[in-house]
């Protein structure tokens, strides 16, 4: 299980809030957060990444306008799409569970190794916090923020 090729993606999502929702591969899902700031290659920086429900696999070549009156109705760019990694003999559904997850990302915009991880007894309306950062590596970049696709 730990080579396996797994699909990411990052949908900029112009809902009622500016968000970016990020989304990988685990367990035949999409374990997806929202990230309201944007990815950041920056390895000093840390987003808060609010963990949302899973979405189906489909939902990765999903592009287009969420109607008004549904949930997230709003505008959906891809961000960025590919295939992420874990180390040999990792079982990243185990380390989603524990709520520290290490990952290399082979994307257009995000490439290199990353984690997230859950804060302890930190929620949103329920929903669990976590943190997600580049982990320092060649393709770290001081002070990047995320620019948006529109
Ligand atoms: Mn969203």
């Amino acid at each position: 299980m730990g080579n396996k090729k797994r699909s990411f993606v990052v949908q900029e999502h112009h809902a009622s809030h500016l968000h970016w929702d990020f989304r990988l591969e685990i367990g035949g899902t999409l374990k997806s957060w929202a990230v309201p700031k944007g990815p950041s290659l920056d390895p000093t920086v840390k987003r808060l990444a609010v963990e949302v429900e899973d979405h189906a696999l489909s939902y990765l070549k999903f592009v287009g306008e969420i109607s008004e009156g549904h949930y997230g109705a709003g505008q959906v760019y891809r961000w960025d799409i590919g295939t992420f990694d874990v180390e040999e003999g990792e079982d990243p559904l185990a380390e989603w569970n524990k709520g520290t997850l290490k990952f290399t990302l082979h994307g257009e915009r995000l490439k290199g190794a990353w984690r997230l991880f859950k804060m302890k007894g930190r929620e949103e309306r329920g929903r669990p916090q976590w943190l997600l950062q580049k982990v320092k590596d060649r393709y770290a970049v001081a002070g990047h923020i995320a620019e948006r696709q529109k």
